[in-house]
């Protein structure tokens, strides 16, 4: 695949997105860059300085761009927080209860924004970049712009299978947070003009997989 090319993923938990794209980026040869990983990281650095995530004044003072290091290969994703890989404990329920209001504070999103902007421009292979406000906001110019997606119950039973948690209580949380993320007034969750709809509620995920690579291909010729 030649040089530059740019995926933009965007869409819920639990819909699928992660795991197509790294599938994508690996069976292509690009790299990979996970947004949520990094407002995760941002969450776990603000309340490892002891910060109310909710004092959205003190988390805009507090928050730096330069110690959210992520992995950008799809083979090792993960990310450190000022060297420290911290890739296990933003998965745990204390990050996921207060990402939502750490990455809605305008001064967090400036700096994640700018940093995932840098990090695609410098990738020498062309990259898949899966968030909330990829297409919309992020690399709005990327020629691959895809929403994937899921009814609530099909993202619910995946992310429990996932993470060995209860159904009907994953369904809650990711209900509350699609509600945060959706309802913000800054990069709102949503469909960007010109990304396309894919729904994986009754795809297997090598299904899904299959189409965003031959979305690529025809888009990179
Ligand atoms: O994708 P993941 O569930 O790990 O994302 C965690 C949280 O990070 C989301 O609930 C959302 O609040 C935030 N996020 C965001 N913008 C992105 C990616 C994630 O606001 N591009």
């Amino acid at each position: 695949m030649p040089n530059s090319l740019i995926i933009a993923i965007d869409g819920p938990s639990g819909s699928g997105k992660s795991s197509v794209s790294r599938a994508v980026a690996t069976e292509l040869g690009l790299d990979y860059l996970d947004t949520g990983s990094m407002y995760r990281a941002m969450t776990w650095f603000i309340q490892n300085l002891g910060i109310d995530v909710t004092d959205a004044e003190s988390v805009a003072t507090a928050a730096k761009a330069e110690v959210i290091q992520p992995s950008i290969d799809p083979s090792e994703p993960g990310i450190r927080v000022s060297g420290r890989d911290v890739s296990m404990e933003i998965r745990g329920p204390e990050v996921t209860q207060g990402v939502s209001a750490v990455s809605a504070v305008p001064a967090v999103r400036e700096l994640m924004v700018n940093l995932q902007r840098e990090i695609a421009a410098k990738s020498q292979t062309g990259i898949v970049v899966e968030g909330r406000d990829i297409c919309a906001v992020v690399l709005p110019q990327a020629p691959v712009k895809l929403f994937i997606t899921a009814d609530p119950q099909a993202r619910a039973n995946r992310r429990a299978k996932e993470n060995g948690a209860e159904v009907s209580s994953t369904k809650d949380d990711l209900a509350k947070r699609d509600l945060a993320d959706s309802t913000r007034t800054i990069s709102p969750l949503e469909v960007a003009p010109g990304a396309r709809v894919i729904d994986t509620t009754h795809m297997e995920l090598s299904e899904v997989i299959a189409q965003v690579v031959d979305l690529a291909r025809a888009a990179h010729g």
